[in-house]
């Protein structure tokens, strides 16, 4: 068969084979989705439908930057989170559907009507405008240190027809003061030169979002000290943390004095957030 006549099986297949990652099927039809504009029904539908030869080319392309390692966020420019599309750039982490957990979590505490939330170091917006589009009537705020990420949010609160304020602010430091009924957070948890930033997803996403002292608990020391001073009586504060540190966190938790200290997994059935109450 000649290279003018390839079908979208034909080309999936090649491509599949080529894309190193577990998920490689699925990002070769995100990308041919992408350059075609079909849906990957369609795919499965019209599996014999032949590729038009500037389709196949602008294909060939996108199939060659996955090859090389770029995330299928990057490339595509946007990423799934709950039930939104949210724009995704080099400038934040990635959302992660471990990060669900978080909002299932939060979603399930008994705040009030119009709880006061705020999600520190939200890079895309993702947890707070995935409770906001759970929970409208929450006043929710998101903070970020790096313009670039606020900027993002912004833009993803406006996409999604969602009033997220977002501000920057280095965690708490530079926001007005004020009590919130929770706090939420996915901060950077990583150990300083862990062998798992040498591949996936993090060799392109910020340091900054991902690395945290030499035990990786910087941030979680720091936001879990803090929050006390933030949260109001009977206030929540919820992170996330790697699958390895739910017992560090709990403690770090029990000793600043929060009570009800709790972790809970993620859909891999790993430890994965850790959550308590100020009283
Ligand atoms: N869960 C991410 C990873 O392991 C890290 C996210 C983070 O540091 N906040 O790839």
């Amino acid at each position: 068969m000649s290279e003018s006549s390839l079908t979208c099986e034909q080309v999936l297949t090649e491509a599949s084979t080529r894309i190193d990652s577990e998920s490689s099927r699925l990002d070769a039809e995100l990308l041919l989705a992408q350059v075609t504009g079909w849906s990957r029904t369609r795919f499965r539908a019209f599996p014999e439908a032949i590729l038009e030869p500037e389709q196949l080319a602008s294909y060939r392309q996108l199939v060659e930057r996955r090859v090389a390692g770029e995330p299928i966020a990057h490339i595509l420019g946007h990423q799934e989170f709950w039930s939104l599309t949210l724009e995704v750039t080099p400038a934040t982490l990635i959302p992660r559907p471990d990060t669900e957990c978080l909002v299932e979590a939060a979603l399930s505490l008994p705040l009030p009507e119009r709880a006061r939330v705020i999600d520190l170091g939200t890079g895309t917006g993702a947890i707070a405008l995935a409770l906001l589009s759970e929970r409208p009537q929450w006043q929710a705020r998101a903070t970020d240190l790096v313009p670039e990420a606020v900027a993002l949010a912004r833009r993803n609160a406006e996409r999604c027809g969602l009033p997220l304020t977002v501000t920057r602010s280095h965690w708490f430091t530079g926001l007005e003061h004020q009590h919130f009924d929770l706090i939420v957070s996915n901060p950077p948890y990583i150990e300083e030169g862990d062998h798992h930033l040498v591949s996936g997803d993090v060799r392109y996403e910020p340091d900054s979002a991902l690395v945290s002292g030499r035990d990786g608990l910087d941030a979680i020391r720091h936001l879990i000290q803090e929050s006390q001073y933030w949260l109001t009586p009977g206030g929540w504060l919820m992170l996330e943390h790697g699958y390895h540190q739910g017992e560090s966190v709990r403690l770090l938790f029990r000793a600043a004095g929060y009570s009800d200290v709790e972790t809970r997994k993620d859909y891999g059935g790993n430890d994965r957030l850790t959550l308590g109450r100020w009283h």
